[in-house]
């Protein structure tokens, strides 16, 4: 079992995605678990006080100046603290920056060894940067473009990394990279009429020729 731990201000924008298709069904079969962990709620409040809103908040302006605010280290450290627990498990935590290394193929099959991955979503300027200091984590990319926050990295880091557990997808041979899969892909009925155009599959898929076949999908593969 691997368990996500999601370090986030915005459980919510997780919920819909996740509670979908492949990615529910593996938490249904317990091959996955998802946790959230809000630094809202590790803000120290005064004891004895009903927090407000404005106690809750996490976010400051940065020091140097810029726009933007910036999350406070401590209520996210705390998070991590809770979501690391004991020390007995086998964790890595994750730091997600527009900078950070690329997110490939290749790191969800190394992040599959682990049971525990801690995933730290930023938002706004990003996250005070001694949150680096407090516990070793890899600072991870999803492309070469800024969102607006942590959660849609997270999100296709815990798809990727769930598609390629053992008993996830039904046959290992539906992940795309252990067989030649073509991006252009075509089902029922053989013609199709949009406009007035007669719309076809192409002939060799339809000529039950398995070498011929594999040869037209790898031409399309470039
Ligand atoms: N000013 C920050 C910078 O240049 O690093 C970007 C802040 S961005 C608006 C808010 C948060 O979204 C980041 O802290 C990061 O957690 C996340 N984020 C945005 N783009 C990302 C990307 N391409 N890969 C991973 N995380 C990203």
């Amino acid at each position: 079992m691997t368990t996500f731990h999601l370090i986030t201000l915005f459980p919510e924008s997780f919920e819909s995605y996740l509670q979908a298709s492949i990615l529910k069904r593996a938490q249904e079969k317990g091959l996955i678990s998802i946790k959230y962990y809000n630094p809202r709620d590790f803000v120290v409040i005064p004891k004895g006080k009903e927090p407000s809103y404005s106690d809750r908040r996490v976010d400051n302006r940065p020091y140097g100046g810029g726009p933007g605010m910036v999350i406070e280290a401590l209520p996210v450290i705390k998070a991590i603290e809770k979501a690391v627990g004991k020390k007995t498990k086998k964790v890595k935590i994750v730091f997600f920056s527009p900078s950070g290394k690329q997110f490939t193929n290749e790191t969800a099959d190394t992040f599959k060894k682990y049971t525990d991955i801690v995933m730290v979503c930023g938002r706004y300027e990003g996250i005070d940067a001694r949150v680096k200091k407090a516990f070793p984590m890899v600072d991870i990319s999803v492309g070469p473009y800024v969102l607006t926050g942590g959660e849609l990295p997270a999100m296709i880091m815990i798809d990727s990394i769930t598609r390629r557990i053992d008993g996830v997808l039904g046959d290992i041979q539906s992940l795309e990279e252990e067989r030649v899969a073509s991006p252009d892909v075509y089902t029922r009925p053989e013609v199709i009429e949009y406009k007035g155009k007669k719309l076809r599959v192409p002939k060799v898929l339809l000529s039950g020729h398995h070498q011929k076949m594999e040869e037209w999908k790898k031409k399309r593969q470039k």
